[in-house]
């Protein structure tokens, strides 16, 4: 049985007055069935994870680079992630692909140095809407689980979140039906590759304007796992309903 996994990503957003709300949302949450984890913006990460220490909240971080260390000025690597008390950290996400180029190949070899230095990578894999509207959906998820994914993963290791690009911070969201379809074709993608048993075992998130209203309809689809969550993930009283509905 998958445990379900409410993932907030703050992108680009708060600074250490923010991190009230991660107090206040273990509040709202408390013993919570599912896990429950934010990412914010890098220099907050040590903060949070002292903050959350004594919740079910968990830390992560929203890139890293592939390298242990090294010279690559204004680069943090996963083992300082780890270090700052981060568990987990989003790879691949749409922004990243877009603003830094990022390819499959660099999303394998960043999830490499995730996963070897012990944390668990989030893998963001998504159709824009040309290629949703060309029929090329599912042919791009399984172009981006191919390249983006390395071997070896398990369960505890990888996570994959579905965000659609056009759905990320628009107030679409697509139907049911499709989310259900694409969460169906990764689940036998996975299968298919690395064994029923691991296969089964991958959380699978949708992401994409996910909030309060529209969450338990969602969650109730095959093969969705939970949340990666952007703008409904910066204040507590936005996030908190969203979890209940998982739970
Ligand atoms: P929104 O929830 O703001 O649409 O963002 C989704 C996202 O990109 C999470 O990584």
């Amino acid at each position: 049985m998958r445990q379900k996994l409410a993932a907030g990503n703050w992108k680009m957003n708060g600074t250490g007055a923010a991190l009230s709300e991660i107090s206040t949302l273990a509040a709202l949450t408390p013993a919570p069935k599912s896990e429950i984890l934010i990412c914010p913006p890098s220099p907050l990460i040590h903060r949070a994870a002292d903050i959350s220490a004594a919740s079910a909240i968990q830390i992560g971080g929203q890139d890293c680079h592939a390298a242990h260390a090294g010279a690559h000025t204004g680069d943090v690597s996963a083992e300082m992630l780890l270090d700052a008390g981060a568990r987990y950290v989003i790879l691949g996400h749409s922004e990243r692909r877009t603003d830094y180029g990022e390819t499959d190949a660099v999303v394998r070899d960043k999830t490499e140095a995730a996963i070897d230095a012990g944390l668990t990578a989030i893998v963001c894999v998504g159709e824009t809407l040309d290629q949703r509207e060309g029929g090329a959906t599912l042919d791009i998820i399984a172009g981006q689980l191919a390249g983006s994914v390395p071997a070896g993963v398990t369960g505890e290791t990888l996570v994959i979140a579905y965000e659609p690009v056009w759905a990320i911070g628009t107030g679409l969201v697509p139907s049911l039906g499709q989310i259900g379809e694409v969460h169906d074709f990764m689940r036998e993608k996975l299968e298919a590759r690395f064994g029923a048993e691991i296969g089964d075992a991958i959380r699978l998130l949708y992401g994409g304007s996910v909030k309060g209203s529209n969450a338990a309809n969602i969650f109730a689809v095959s093969n969705v796992d939970g949340a990666l969550v952007g703008g409904a993930s910066l204040k507590a009283a936005d996030f908190a309903p969203i979890i209940q509905a998982l739970d």
